[in-house]
């Protein structure tokens, strides 16, 4: 039988499973199962050559039984409806795992940003806003940053939002810059949270993560940063890759070298002659392997020879059901996606709580706040997942549709 690569009906199925060992009947199943609200927007934007081109964007929001939505908006040419609804429930299932007063929201643009100049893109950005602007909002669902979007864009759609309104609205949107609102310590939250997921991973596999062998695939936002903390750490990144190809070095690569050639959108690998392909990045011997690019990464085919001790997913969806399956009964410990990359979800709920309170932290307070916040959720799978004898990404799914089950219970939905 072929192995489901379907992103949406392979997280529909573990929610079920997950919501079966949580005791629940079929009914939330049937509300949790996709968004509550699916929104697809066409935007017409006038281009630099005076044509106009019409995208289509969508916007999920998954369960706004805790509070409102929240998840970022990705601009690529691959987006497409069930990949923003099945990000929208892992959004959700993020949320509650680090107990943020949010459900889950997600956000896409069909579009290739790296052929688009910078006005293009803010066009679209704020056309985008514009079509969305009746179901998003500071109290209803905060949109952030995501593949091939960044602080630019969302200081265009927070303006866009708040001339709409006639009112300052900082709070719309997280991943600003600082100087519109944004918090310290945002841009590097998700490698932050991977980070420290590692420490908790290797602390129970008994690795010092000084000396560590790491492979990196992706060098976007969270590869990148990653590479560098792993780096200063102490460990050694025998790998790294971006959408053209890897490099792999056995005595560790020159990190700061390579974050200083690499462009706007994580590329770097063109620059050499001698690069590896991304699958064979994989399997190359190291301790700890990080997937930070894009999904279905580590499938059947593949899960065999992964070399690592520790699997930690900082993208979304990298690992197959079934690889899964593979990985854990070969004792490789996997931290699953809605866990390690809670990180930039988490910054940006104190983002949003500094914009509404109006006060603001400083980057220690901010990374204090988010290591105990990412230490606690570890454990709480990981405790989870040893005494049901279960494998993390089910444990995860157990953890965070707690919360959103009962609050839809108490709200009388279900
Ligand atoms: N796009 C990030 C994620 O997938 C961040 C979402 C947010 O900050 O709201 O977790």
């Amino acid at each position: 039988m072929e192995e489901n690569l379907n992103l949406f009906t392979s997280t529909q199925e573990v929610i079920k499973e997950a919501l079966t060992k949580l005791g629940y009947e079929n009914d939330l199943f049937e509300l949790l199962k996709e968004p509550l609200r699916m929104l697809t927007v066409r935007i017409p934007v006038r281009m630099d050559d005076g044509t106009i081109r019409v995208f289509t964007g969508y916007r999920a929001q998954h369960n706004d039984a805790v509070g409102p939505t929240k998840g970022g908006v990705r601009f690529h040419p691959e987006v497409d409806e069930e990949e923003v609804k099945a990000l929208s429930m892992w959004m959700s299932l993020k949320c509650g795992i680090v107990d943020l007063p949010y459900g889950g929201g997600k956000g896409g643009i069909i579009c290739d940003p790296r052929t688009m100049s910078m006005s293009e893109i803010e066009r679209l950005s704020r056309g985008y806003v514009r079509a969305i602007s009746q179901i998003v909002g500071p109290t209803k669902d905060i949109p952030a940053p995501d593949v091939y979007t960044n602080s630019q864009i969302m200081a265009w759609m927070m303006d866009e939002y708040s001339r709409l309104r006639e009112y300052d609205s900082p709070g719309f949107i997280t991943g600003k810059p600082i100087a519109l609102g944004g918090s310290q310590g945002r841009e590097k939250a998700t490698a932050q949270g991977v980070t420290i997921c590692i420490e908790e991973a290797a602390k129970k596999k008994g690795i010092d993560i000084k000396g560590a062998r790491v492979v990196i695939q992706g060098f976007g936002n969270a590869g990148s940063f990653l590479a560098k903390f792993m780096n200063d750490a102490g460990a050694k990144v025998v790998g790294i890759s971006d959408a053209y190809g890897g490099l792999h070095d056995p005595n560790g690569l020159d990190i700061d070298y390579l974050l200083d050639r690499r462009d706007s959108f994580g590329t770097v690998t063109t620059l050499f002659e001698n690069t590896i392909s991304n699958h064979e990045l994989l399997e190359i011997n190291c301790d700890i392997l990080v997937p930070a690019a894009v999904s279905n990464q580590i499938t059947a085919d593949n899960a065999n020879n992964i070399k690592a001790s520790i699997v930690v997913e900082a993208a979304n969806g990298p690992t197959t059901l079934e690889a899964t399956k593979i990985l854990t009964d070969r004792g490789i410990l996997l931290v699953p996606d809605v866990l390690a990359s809670a990180g930039g979800v988490t910054v940006s709920y104190f983002e949003w709580v500094q914009n509404n309170q109006g006060y603001y932290w400083t980057e220690e307070e901010v990374n204090e706040k988010l290591r105990k916040k990412i230490v606690d959720s570890f454990n709480n799978v990981y405790q989870t997942a040893e005494n049901r004898r279960i494998n993390m990404r089910l444990a995860a799914y157990m953890v965070g549709a707690r919360k959103m089950a009962e609050a839809s219970r108490y709200r009388g939905w279900v």
